[in-house]
């Protein structure tokens, strides 16, 4: 357990506690003293009757910004309850001290705000955050990669949600109805995505925006018929640069659907195997079968789709044995873009009581075998982001292949440009790059309240985009 007379801090001093997965008799306190322009924080370490005092202190710098003072103020806090817990539990994670989602966006922004040298991110991160050198060189790997980057105050991105899937797998954390529960709704459901669309048309005039790429995801869109997804792209018809459409699951795509995509000028999709293990696929509940994976694969291509295919490490049941046949499966397929999750185990879930997880060590091969077979096999890392409860405390990396990012991936990671979000659940994002400030709006999450609220949330989106 974790206590600190902190209250912002809380939330990051718990995610880094429980990082170290430590035992229950362990407990660690921190107290924050403020007095005559110095700042001194006291740790207590407990572990059965042994307790252990930490105390240091430091000057507030007046020259700094608030928000400035602020970040320092938690890398410092941060960084000493890792080296106390790193010290008493014997332990190092891998990206050391830090618990967001996104490490890429925070090295980028000490780089573009003139607080760290670019060839000096990997040094940086090693001795300020205590990555490991493995993570730090992967960060700076994908700084170089990302030349598509562009930060722009009218620049933006289009996401569109279907929260809907076929039927739900057991590690999934994301808020999608299964289709054959809200069957009777889809017809609604995709109306009134059509009316928030033309809403978001009048803004994007009104601002003068320009369109930079555009994302359908979810769900699984591509569960929608070929029909609906007509009526629905028919009004998707903005000019941009990149329009991709995740077709996630093998078992919704057929020839039809995919020719209704490429009509309407969609560039890329992504179809997400998770595994090539079929006994996996049936665990986690996924009706697919690999014949329908690379059928739906190979219609894509004679289509001249940028394809990407989605995998998870640390999958119940699965050994490194069984990884590798899926990482090597995937190169010999030879996507434009593979995405590596890790898989994230969240509390509660039916999954979360599973036993049958692979140890850390081993999915730290995991993720280790997929970098080396893919860097080996011409791929580059190209984004990456962390979440909760993720196997070993890794990352999700997306990783292209001849110049083929996706876009929209990048931006939406590195928070650099403005994303109107269209749909339940769908969150928008403005971003002032010059102010480094970034506002959110979320709509309603589930469909129903979509449905019923669509006029108040243009409404708000209207006022949020004036
Ligand atoms: S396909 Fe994706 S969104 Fe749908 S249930 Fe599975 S993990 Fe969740």
């Amino acid at each position: 357990m974790v206590k600190t007379n902190c209250e912002d801090l809380e939330l990051d001093l718990v995610d880094l506690y429980n990082l170290f997965e430590p035992s229950e008799n362990i407990i660690l306190e921190h107290k924050e003293i403020e007095e005559n322009n110095k700042i001194t924080n006291l740790f207590t370490f407990r572990i059965d009757d042994e307790e252990k005092e930490y105390t240091f202190s430091y000057d507030i710098d007046e020259h700094l910004s608030d928000l400035r003072k602020k970040s320092l103020r938690k890398r410092m806090v941060k960084n000493q309850l890792y080296k106390i817990l790193s010290e008493n539990l014997n332990k190092t994670l891998p990206w050391g001290s830090l618990t967001g989602v996104r490490p890429t966006k925070l090295a980028r922004d000490l780089i573009d705000y003139g607080e760290m040298k670019d060839y000096l991110v990997a040094e940086m991160l090693k001795r300020d955050y205590f990555v490991s050198p493995q993570k730090a060189e992967l960060v700076a790997n994908i700084l170089r990669n990302q030349k598509c980057i562009i930060r722009n105050d009218n620049l933006i991105d289009l996401y569109i949600n279907i929260p809907i899937c076929p039927t739900r797998c057991i590690y999934c954390s994301f808020i999608s109805s299964e289709l054959v529960k809200i069957k009777d709704k889809v017809e609604k459901y995709i109306d009134t995505v059509i009316k928030e669309i033309n809403a978001v048309k009048e803004i994007i005039k009104d601002r003068a925006y320009v369109v930079r790429s555009i994302y359908i995801g979810g769900g699984t869109p591509s569960v929608l018929s070929a029909k609906q997804l007509d009526r629905l792209l028919n009004e998707v018809n903005f000019l941009a640069s990149e329009f991709t459409v995740e077709c996630g699951r093998a078992d919704t795509i057929n020839e039809e659907k995919l020719d209704v995509l490429k009509e309407h000028g969609v560039s890329r999709i992504s179809i997400n195997p998770q595994t090539f293990c079929e006994a996996t696929l049936k665990r986690i509940g996924r009706k697919q079968k690999n014949k329908e994976i690379i059928y739906a694969y190979q219609k894509a291509l004679e289509r001249d789709f940028v394809a990407n295919m989605d995998f998870i490490a640390g999958l119940p049941g699965e050994k490194l044995g069984i990884f590798k046949r899926t990482i090597n499966t995937a190169i010999e397929l030879y996507p434009n873009n593979i995405t590596v999750h890790t898989l994230s185990l969240k509390r509660g879930s039916n999954l979360f009581n599973q036993k049958d997880f692979p140890q850390n060590k081993d999915i730290e091969k995991m993720i280790d075998y997929a970098k080396d077979t893919l860097t080996q096999n011409g791929y580059k890392p190209y984004y990456l982001y962390r979440q909760k409860h993720q196997l070993g405390g890794l990352e999700n990396v997306g990783y292209f292949r001849d110049g083929d990012v996706c876009i929209f991936n990048i931006d939406s990671m590195e928070e650099i440009n403005t994303i109107i979000g269209i749909g339940a659940n769908a969150i928008s994002k403005r971003v002032y790059n010059i102010e480094k400030h970034i506002d959110r709006l979320p709509n309603v999450k589930f469909i129903e309240d979509y449905i019923a609220r669509i006029d108040e949330m243009i409404e708000k989106k209207k006022e949020f985009f004036k």
